[in-house]
């Protein structure tokens, strides 16, 4: 049944010239096609496109603008606004393309354009390489390192972005542009932050670096210290190497093996510190965080795409989300984000986070838009619930942390840990300066703004 808007006669012939497939409402495997991480997204596309191929993107482009639809484009669908699909229009759907093809002599992973983090991981870690990915391992890369790219190894490599060797790109007009430091690199720019606004990528190529070892450790304390252990947590990055990374993350204590019975399911104050080396070295980084009264202990040595999983969160859920960049993070802001754990929704799947940035990431190239990059800490709340009824009370919550900290915050926002927030803060993801320059980008390689599901740069 062709969907209401598009001709049959237009799908059957969309339908023969694609190596993968198109799925229209009242098709087999619709409904899995259109879900996407946040369970509170709920938009029904006229047609989605799986595309297998470079040439499957272009045609959808093309068909999409022939046909007048609305163009959404898919990666991990981890948008927390729900980017990855149009209401009534077209979603170039990447997932199909997830190849990862690594090459240790060069330490390069070429990706394609809809893989997860989890192929990149495992692709990479049998050479013992790695770089930069996000905290879970279903997140598209694509959107990620488009957006920055922010997890446990940037501190040691940088953002994901800052790894980025090149990028293949099917612009508006379904032409195929390549972007590097020496091919097109305004282009090339732009996307370090810039996000899906220029182009469909179906190929990213990222540096990967030599992780041999590397080690975490989880462990949870009861809510009552925690602001005693944030300020501790907080003094030890201060002079924490770059092998560092981690956070403090208040959750609901998991049903594990290593968490006492009386914290299951009730709020915790969890220090995750995860090391770039050899448990025995992060043993004794860590040292003085493990003499701070932690009721539970999970502490290994392990691959890195195996941490990479460990921390999945079930899709399907409702989600909120936001954050806060802040400038100094004093005893005040400590007692201001750890009273606001109180009023999480537990038990739920939520997260109440401090990340902590600096090492690499500080050092890295200020040139680009990510004005972030500069902030000491993050907070980050990460709101996930299971019941419609908690809605409000969840959104709220997310709202009271932002508002909380508000008096630290430097104003810079990084877009991949908001949704839509309005103009102002999409401008503050980039940096008013930058803003401008993205819009030049913008209009040499989309002018009729045909990407806009996505933190948009308007080209006029
Ligand atoms: P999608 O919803 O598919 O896409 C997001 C945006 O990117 C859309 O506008 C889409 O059109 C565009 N896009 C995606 N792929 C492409 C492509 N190939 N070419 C052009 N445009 C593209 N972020 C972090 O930085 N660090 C984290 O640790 C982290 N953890 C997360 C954990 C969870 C559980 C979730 C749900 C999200 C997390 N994020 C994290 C946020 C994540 O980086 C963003 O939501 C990101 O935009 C997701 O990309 P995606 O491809 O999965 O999502």
């Amino acid at each position: 049944m062709a969907p209401q808007g598009i001709a049959e006669a237009a799908l059957s012939g969309l339908r023969d010239e694609l190596a993968g497939e198109a799925i229209a409402p009242g098709d087999a495997g619709y409904g899995e096609a259109r879900a996407v991480f946040n369970s509170m997204i709920e938009r029904r596309p006229a047609v989605i496109v799986q595309c297998q191929s470079q040439a499957d993107v272009a045609r959808a482009i093309r068909f999409g603008r022939e046909n007048d639809l609305e163009i959404a484009v898919r990666g991990g669908g981890h948008s927390v606004a729900g980017m990855a699909l149009s209401d009534g229009g077209i979603v170039i759907d990447l997932r199909r393309m997830h190849e990862v093809s690594v090459d240790p002599a060069s330490r390069a992973a070429r990706v394609g354009g809809g893989a997860t983090m989890s192929h990149l991981d495992r692709a990479a870690q049998p050479f013992d390489l790695a770089t930069t990915g996000g905290r879970v391992s279903t997140t598209g890369v694509g959107g990620f390192t488009l957006g920055g790219g922010s997890g446990w190894l940037e501190r040691k490599f940088g953002l994901a972005c800052d790894n980025l060797i090149a990028v293949e790109l099917v612009t508006a007009d379904g032409s195929v542009v390549h972007a590097s430091e020496d091919e097109n690199p305004d282009l090339f720019w732009a996307l370090h932050g810039g996000g899906g606004n220029f182009g469909v990528a179906t190929s990213i190529t990222l540096q990967l670096h030599g992780l041999a070892e590397f080690s975490m450790m989880l462990l949870l304390f009861p809510p009552a210290l925690g602001a005693e252990t944030t300020r501790a947590y907080r003094d030890f990055i201060d002079s924490a190497p770059d092998e560092v990374g981690g956070g403090v993350i208040y959750l609901t204590g998991p049903p594990e093996d290593f968490v006492p019975e009386d914290m299951v399911g009730k709020l915790a104050c969890a220090v995750l510190v995860t090391y770039a080396g050899p448990e025995q070295a992060a043993r004794k980084v860590a040292a003085p965080l493990l003499g701070l009264g932690h009721r539970a202990e999970l502490i290994a040595q392990l691959p890195y795409a195996d941490l990479q999983c460990m921390l999945d969160d079930p899709p399907g859920l409702r989600n909120y989300w936001s954050a806060e960049y802040l400038e100094t993070f004093p005893d005040e802001a400590v007692g201001a984000f750890c009273a606001r754990a109180d009023d999480m929704i537990v038990p739920s799947a939520s997260q109440h986070v401090l990340f902590p940035l600096g090492g690499a990431l500080a050092r890295g190239p200020s040139q680009y838009p990510v004005p972030w990059r500069a902030s000491p800490w993050v907070v980050h709340p990460f709101g996930l619930w299971d019941d419609a009824e908690d809605d409000e009370r969840g959104k709220q919550w997310v709202r009271d942390v932002r508002a909380d900290v508000k008096p630290w915050s430097t104003g810079a926002v990084y877009l991949n840990f908001i949704g839509n927030e309005g103009g102002d803060r999409v401008v503050a993801g980039f940096g008013t300066g930058n803003y401008e320059r993205l819009t030049e980008v913008k209009r040499r390689y989309d002018p009729d703004n045909v990407f806009h599901l996505n933190h948009n740069i308007k080209p006029e």
